[in-house]
């Protein structure tokens, strides 16, 4: 049991989700010793504009590219939940998986997408933040919640930190001006989103986005997180 831990679950809602949202801090968490694990809800199969393709090619392909960024990364597993993309839902059923998860990788941080950002935001990321809340608190951490689980030897776990990305209320900016480039790397295994070569539009409005978010710190490039000390 002890080495499937991790200290660091990063639970994200579609394959390249993650790498917008906190790649540059999993690379500097990985610098400092972390163990980092991605858990990627959706199978990503709605995500494309090719009207030719198949939405089981499309998993394929977005399967491997997931698995490219996080090998730039220095991301220690990926596990695949497989539901099919658009379709997530507070479910009792998802909720026991991100459950379980935890307790058996016993993350001290979570990181996933803020479910309370408004009016247009996908629905996947609003479920998959909110989800991902509750199993932290109380799910996880209360031995009456699954008894089933227990039995397996999933005790219950405490963890210690949410951090929400893609925040309204960014209460914590994370220094990535020296990882930005590899974030840059990550998002560019991620063809079938953002193509073969991404524009220097693109480039230029990553980059803008990340000094915005460093707005007010005396680092250039930031991430920005509502950061949530969970109740013990
Ligand atoms: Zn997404």
């Amino acid at each position: 049991m002890t080495t499937k831990q991790a200290q660091i679950m990063v639970v994200t809602p579609h394959p390249d989700d993650a790498e917008f949202g906190v790649a540059g801090t999993v690379v500097r968490l990985v610098s400092e010793g972390k163990n980092v694990i991605y858990v990627v809800c959706t199978n990503g199969d709605k995500g494309s504009s090719d009207m030719n393709i198949k939405p089981e090619e499309l998993v394929k392909i977005r399967e491997q590219e997931q698995l490219a960024a996080a090998k730039v990364l220095g991301v220690r597993e990926v596990i695949f939940l497989h539901h099919p993309d658009q379709s997530l839902e507070d479910t009792p059923e998802f909720r026991k998986e991100i459950v379980r998860l935890i307790r058996m990788y016993r993350p001290e941080v979570v990181i996933t997408a803020d479910p309370y950002r408004r009016y247009l935001w996908h629905r996947d990321h609003r479920i998959a933040g909110q989800v991902t809340l509750d199993a932290v608190f109380p799910y996880a951490r209360d031995h009456l919640a699954y008894p089933d689980l227990m039995e397996e030897g999933l005790k219950p776990h405490k963890v210690k930190e949410v951090w929400l990305w893609a925040s309204e209320d960014i209460n914590y900016r994370s220094d990535v001006t020296n990882t930005f480039d590899i974030k840059m790397a990550a998002l560019r295994c991620h063809k079938s989103q953002i193509g073969d070569n991404p524009s220097p539009e693109r480039k230029k409005w990553l980059r803008q986005w990340a000094e915005e978010l460093a707005e007010g710190e005396d680092f250039e490039l930031a991430e920005a997180f509502h950061r949530v000390e969970a109740r013990q």
